[in-house]
Order: structure tokens, then sequence, then C-alpha cells
């Protein structure tokens, strides 16, 4: 619990004492500030009006152990999942485009078919807009990454931490409370 951190003052920030890297599970970590670090809030107070919304919260800074061979590796997978997650607008923007230019000339099969594909995307889409990014899709094309290299991904480790399982169960939260 507690006593795996300690608070390091200058940077405002629980640092683990830990020495094993929670995602590859044997390396040893040699430097704290290749941990992952993020943020975790709880909110204090919510006043709801019509023309006033107020919330108040707490925020804690974090550091899950990582050693450096995994920092690394969550660096090419974060730059990896970018790039996945560009080809897969792009595929699919294109694929609507050409199947819409030949719909009258295709098999009723295929155009059930991407009439599936396209609702699947519209999902994606409107899902992703709703939850104000395309963190979450992200957040899986690094859960799938990391599988390659044997690691978990970055947020994976938060539910194997027992100090970062307690704050969840007591109502901390890893996303800020809108303002
Ligand atoms: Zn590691």
């Amino acid at each position: 619990m507690l006593e795996n951190y300690y608070f390091d003052t200058d940077k405002q920030r629980f640092k683990p004492l830990d020495r094993i890297c929670s995602y590859c599970g044997n390396a040893t970590v040699n430097n704290e500030d290749e941990s992952f670090y993020f943020k975790i809030f709880k909110e204090k107070s919510r006043l709801d009006l019509i023309v006033y919304r107020n919330v108040k919260y707490s925020e804690i800074n974090l550091g899950i152990p990582r050693c450096t061979s995994c920092k690394d590796l969550h660096k090419k997978i974060e730059r990896q999942s970018i790039l996945t997650l560009i080809a897969f607008h792009l595929f699919c923007i294109g694929y609507i485009l050409v199947s819409i230019s030949y719909i009258n000339r295709m098999p009723l099969g295929l155009i059930v078919f991407s009439c599936i594909i396209y609702l699947i995307y519209f999902l994606i889409i409107s899902y992703s807009s709703f939850s104000s990014s395309n963190s979450d899709l992200l957040k899986l094309i690094q859960i799938v990454l990391s599988l390659k290299y044997k690691i978990l991904s970055p947020y994976e480790a938060l539910d194997k931490n027992e100090f970062i399982k307690k704050l969840l169960e007591n109502g901390w939260k890893v996303e800020s409370p809108n303002p």
C-alpha cells in the first residue's frame, strides 16, 4: 500500500518504491523517473445548476514501477498505436468512398456487408466523440500491440497495483471530472 510509495516534494508526486517492473514482471527498476506516471482524481463535491456547474476534486500524481526496456517499448507502442489508428481511419474512409461510388454495381451480399461496415464505423466514431477523444481506441490498440512484446500496456498495470486498486475502489478515477 502507501508504504510502497514516497512523496517526492520537488515533483509533487508519489514515487514507487517497488523495484520489480509491473509491466514485464521480472526486470529491475533502475530509475523511478522512468516509471509510468499518471494522475488520479476524486471529486469532492459537485453542484449542478442550470447555468452554473462547479466541480471540486482532489488529484494525485503517482507512478507505477517500470524498467527502462518497458519504458522504451511503451514509447514505441504509443507511436505504433497512433499510426495504426490513422491507418484504420484512412482505410475505413477509403472503403466507404470507394464502395459508395460502386454501390449500384455491387451484388446484394457485398452491399449488406458494406452497410454493416458503415454501421460499425459510425458507432466507433460516435463512441469516440462521446468519450471526447480517440483515447479509448488508442488504449485498446496499445493493449493489442503490447501482447506482441509480452508486456502490459501503460494502463493495464493499474488493476494489479494494490494501492491504486484501493484508491479506485474508494471512488478515485483515472479520468478528470468535467469542469
Ligand atoms: Zn519491464
